[in-house]
């Protein structure tokens, strides 16, 4: 199957042939032909099944063949993302998908002036790509109409929910059009992401590619069992031991990912952090940086996990398991994209076995234990089962009490040697003899055995 038999006209054919996209993903395969048929869309979908041309491919083309000329301070299509990155990546491939069509783009979010924003509104958007808390700043201020608009793609709606823009979604629905095309994806779907599909969808095609809530098949996941002070040190052992190329590192914490930076950086490798507490341009330069090669290490939070598109990514390294589980799923899936061979890596402390067990549930799988030499943990990372459980601690069997003397045994009789004998040969090889009690006892345990 190629591009040319889903419906896509000749200047994106021509431009997909330039980035040597030669088959449709299975995803492609279902939303392309859909959305040019103008069809609502709900997609579970997960990064790497190329979703993203999956829906600006039919949108740009759309654009070029349906509806008047954008106006002054209007927008013809929205791309609802839940992180900046998100919305810089997107708009990097809805540029290069419409590099050879007369379309105006516009990224817009937070944590960066809103002026340029708004100047660039002014002339009209044919697509913007837009955080919510953002975009509903530039409505209020007046600096946006949404009556032109002709298609919505809400993307990653479940991070979206996580990062709890649930109200600025249902404020943002409330003053678009009715009267518009679709399409939501998600990498998860929960009850409350179905409840938000009906609420904005009209007879939705639906579209999954790949079991929900699981990893891209071709990521090979494994952790390392430590504790949690050494989880520095185990890193850099296994940068240097194994030799690792490049890495993206996920940590939970800004002041984490700030002394992981330090500790590896002291090892005289390139690194660099992106979080919160950054500012935007240094995000994207370390990003930028990264993706050139010139960074070996990569450390991110979180939020950050979303949106980073890296091509042929070999290693993701989880320093911090996540506390939502659905975000392991995200964080991995920043390696083994489009079909290529991934690793990922967790060093998971014996505090983190909760969320462990709730990843290994959401996965369906447990993830293959390999303890490093030097490095086994003093707190035992317990046994997890994959229906999330968390096996307990076997409990030493109880001293007997100290106070109490055994009975001193009895001189050997023809009566009392046959219970004896029946004792000790009850004991599993190896097993230290137990001592002598009265026979009422011994008959006791004996029975409770075979029991
Ligand atoms: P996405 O799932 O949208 O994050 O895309 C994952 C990666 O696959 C991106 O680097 C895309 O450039 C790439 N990609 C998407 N569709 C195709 C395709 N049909 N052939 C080759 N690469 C693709």
């Amino acid at each position: 199957m190629t591009f040319d038999t889903l419906g896509l006209f000749e200047p994106l054919l021509k431009t997909l042939a330039s980035l040597n996209y030669q088959t449709p993903t299975p995803l492609q395969l279902q939303s392309i032909p859909a959305m040019l048929q103008r069809r609502d869309l709900i997609a579970t979908a997960q990064t790497g099944t190329g979703k993203t041309a999956g829906f600006a491919l039919p949108l740009l083309q759309l654009l070029m063949t349906a509806g008047a000329p954008v106006r002054a301070n209007s927008v013809r299509s929205l791309i609802l993302v839940p992180t900046r990155e998100l919305a810089e990546q997107v708009h990097q491939s809805v540029k290069t998908y419409g590099q050879d069509l007369p379309l105006r783009t516009l990224a817009a979010y937070g944590g960066v002036s809103i002026n340029p924003q708004m100047m660039a509104l002014r002339r009209g958007v044919d697509v913007l790509i837009a955080t919510p808390g953002r975009l509903l700043d530039l409505h209020r201020q007046n600096a946006i109409r949404m009556s032109q608009l002709q298609v919505l793609v809400v993307d990653e709606a479940d991070r979206m929910l996580d990062l709890g823009f649930a109200d600025e979604l249902d404020a943002l629905i409330a003053i678009l059009p009715r009267q518009r095309q679709t399409v939501l994806f998600s990498a998860t779907f929960t009850a409350r992401l179905e409840q938000l599909a009906a609420q904005i969808s009209k007879d939705p095609l639906r579209i999954a590619v790949s079991t929900p809530n699981a990893a891209a098949s071709t990521v090979q996941q494994w952790l390392v069992p430590v504790d949690r002070k050494r989880k520095t040190e185990l890193f850099l052992h296994l940068l240097r031991d194994r030799e690792w190329g490049q890495v993206l590192a996920f940590v939970n914490t800004r002041k984490g990912a700030d002394c992981l930076v330090q500790a590896i950086r002291a090892t005289g490798t390139r690194v660099e952090a992106i979080h919160g507490d950054k500012r935007q341009p240094t995000r994207l330069r370390a990003l930028e940086e990264f993706k050139a090669g010139e960074i070996q290490v990569l450390v991110a939070t979180g939020v950050a996990a979303r949106g980073l598109d890296i091509a042929d990514l070999p290693l993701v390294v989880n320093v911090d398991l996540p506390i939502v589980p659905e975000d392991y799923v995200h964080r991995i899936g920043r390696t083994g994209r489009a079909g290529a061979s991934g690793e990922a890596v967790s060093l998971v402390s014996a505090d983190e076995v909760t969320h462990l067990a709730a990843i290994e549930s959401l996965i369906g799988e447990l993830l293959t234990r390999r303890e490093e030499a030097q490095f086994e943990p003093d707190h035992r990372l317990p046994v997890t089962t994959t229906g999330g459980q968390i096996k307990k601690k076997p409990k030493k069997p109880k001293k007997p009490k100290q106070t109490i003397q055994p009975p001193q045994p009895a001189p050997v009789t023809a009566r009392n040697s046959r219970i004896h004998l029946g004792d000790w040969l009850e004991n599993e090889p190896g097993d230290k003899p137990k001592p002598a009690v009265s026979s009422s006892s011994t008959g006791k345990r004996a029975s409770a055995r075979r029991r």
